[in-house]
């Protein structure tokens, strides 16, 4: 049976691990932290169980595959819920909006704009709906090893029926005008970390997916998707390494051999990467002259995402708000021009999450959980050491912001708990190249082909999966990358030989 060894229990590891499994390989994961699930990580304080990255339930099926490719019904591991609404947002005018994926709820909330925008709106919805499908079947679905696979005429045209290179936000201002509209269809690239108005226009699949396929919430939080994959790995014969940080991916004449974990070496027929793909290759492959194109000058030249300051509130008392929120700043297109610029935005939207309106168990009775996140500039630049006092007073200035939305006016005096994670606790717990929280940045020219592959070319046995490789970061997405990297590990293997 072949043996492999994978770096990382984050999404991608764990998902691929249940894969690999089920198709019949030796599977061992060595995680460096205490515990799994990568960014999709919780605190425990008490009695408030916060979910530390990922928040928001987008694809629910692609959360399923996994179990059931595994021979399990997903039901008995995850139990999904349905939220509604998606989401409200707050404008700096006082007004609030509710989105809804319920078709009637929807109307009513974009009637008040106008006929003319909800017919832009709707219009919207199916021209990105076309463009999804292309994105499904031709890009999520593939990865790459040879040049031709991706230029070649069926796939170029695919391209070009994407019509991606203008941005999100001048993409959606075709179909309506409203500027409140036009933020509440664009913001969404920034759960990648991408800027709506630079970033590719194909992001606009974002909210349609959030419409058309709902936003759920998995009971308990989002860490109980980490414990439920680990869980399955565990019942079905894996082993998982805690507290074990790989220090080294060993090679030997242009092969993989193993890993080195505490000084000792650890062999494996095959090694499969989930660590941060850039920052691996800066710290895990020791030799230069084995990295092919991604050097360490290659790599400081590649774009990377923006970065999130999270703030985890434990409140003394009930709040009136929903599970999903946004708060959005006076200037929207200054905020995040300003993130694009390494600035640190001074009036920021945010994200407001507080799964405990509608679970009670991830709260005491009768108290609130909200997690505050805020796009941020990532490290690269070198200008923000988040050191205790910009923690502190970035803390605060947030935190004045949240009591100026209607209803939280008393926030301040309530807080029980209160934990933060910046880009560089980001950074350093989860090895993420510059505390950029969402990897590699989703340009045109780090997308797709172009995108750092399953396969890692230049070394024979070793493939990467997660948020800076190919498809790109988010629990769905990183999904369909761990499928894909397992798809490339048995074009070159049968378990048998
Ligand atoms: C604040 C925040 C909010 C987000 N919100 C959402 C959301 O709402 N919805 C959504 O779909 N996505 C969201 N995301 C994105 C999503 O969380 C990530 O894309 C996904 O979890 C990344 O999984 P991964 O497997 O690629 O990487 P990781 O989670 O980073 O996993 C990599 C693992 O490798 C381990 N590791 C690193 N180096 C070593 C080493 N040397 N030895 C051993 N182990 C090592 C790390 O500890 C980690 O466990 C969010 C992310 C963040 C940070």
């Amino acid at each position: 049976m072949k043996k492999v060894i994978i770096i990382g229990a984050g999404v991608a590891g764990l998902s691929a691990a249940i894969r690999l499994k089920t198709l019949g390989f030796d599977v061992e994961i060595y995680e460096k932290n205490e515990k799994v699930g990568g960014r999709m990580f919780s605190i425990e304080e008490r009695g408030f169980k916060f979910d530390v990255g990922p928040t928001i339930v987008m694809m629910p099926d692609f959360y399923k595959e996994v179990f059931s490719f595994s021979g399990v019904n997903p039901d008995d591991y995850i139990k999904m819920v349905q939220v509604d609404p998606l989401n409200v947002i707050h404008f700096q005018d006082g007004t609030s909006v509710r989105v809804s994926s319920n078709l009637p709820k929807l109307m009513s909330e974009l009637e008040q704009f106008g006929m003319k925008e909800t017919d832009g709106y709707l219009a919207y919805l199916a021209d990105v709906y076309e463009r999804y499908a292309i994105v499904k079947e031709t890009f999520l679905d593939k990865s790459y090893r040879k040049p031709r696979e991706f230029f070649n005429p069926k796939t170029l045209h695919s391209v070009l029926k994407l019509r991606t290179l203008n941005s999100a936000y001048s993409s959606i201002s075709k179909f309506v005008k409203d500027e409140k509209l036009r933020q509440i269809l664009s913001f969404q690239t920034l759960y990648i970390g991408v800027s709506p108005f630079s970033g590719p226009s194909i992001y606009t699949i974002i909210p349609m997916i959030e419409l058309l396929y709902g936003v759920w919430y998995i009971q308990g939080g989002m860490y109980q998707m980490a414990k439920a994959m680990e869980r399955r790995f565990i019942e079905m014969g894996g082993k998982i390494r805690l507290n074990s940080p790989v220090d080294e991916i060993l090679t030997l004449s242009g092969k993989v051999t193993g890993v080195l974990v505490n000084n000792k070496p650890i062999y494996s027929d095959i090694v499969l990467c989930n660590a941060d793909f850039p920052w691996a290759l800066n710290n895990l492959i020791k030799d230069d002259n084995i990295k092919g194109k991604y050097v360490p000058k290659k790599l400081d030249k590649m774009d990377y995402a923006a970065s999130s300051f999270v703030i985890y509130l434990g409140l003394k008392k009930k709040y009136k708000t929903s599970v999903h929120a946004i708060r959005f700043a006076k200037n929207f297109k200054q905020n995040i021009d300003e993130l694009d610029k390494d600035i640190l935005p001074d009036d920021p939207s945010f994200y407001m999450y507080s799964p405990s309106q509608i679970d009670s168990s991830v709260a005491p009775d009768n108290k609130e959980l909200i997690y505050v996140l805020v796009p941020v500039p990532n490290m690269k630049s070198g200008q923000f050491e988040w050191d205790f006092g910009m923690t502190e007073s970035y803390k605060d200035k947030i935190i004045d912001l949240i009591e100026k939305i209607p209803g939280f006016e008393d926030i301040k005096a309530n807080i029980e708990v209160l934990k933060i994670y910046t880009p560089k606790t980001y950074g350093y717990k989860f090895n993420l190249e510059h505390g950029a929280t969402f990897g590699l940045k989703p340009t045109l020219l780090q997308s797709v082909y172009f995108r750092p592959q399953p396969k890692f070319k230049t070394i024979e046995n070793l493939y990467f999966t997660g948020s800076s490789t190919h498809p790109g970061a988010g629990v769905p997405i990183v999904m369909a990358g761990a499928k894909l990297a397992v798809n490339e590990i048995l074009k070159d293997h049968t378990t048998h030989e």
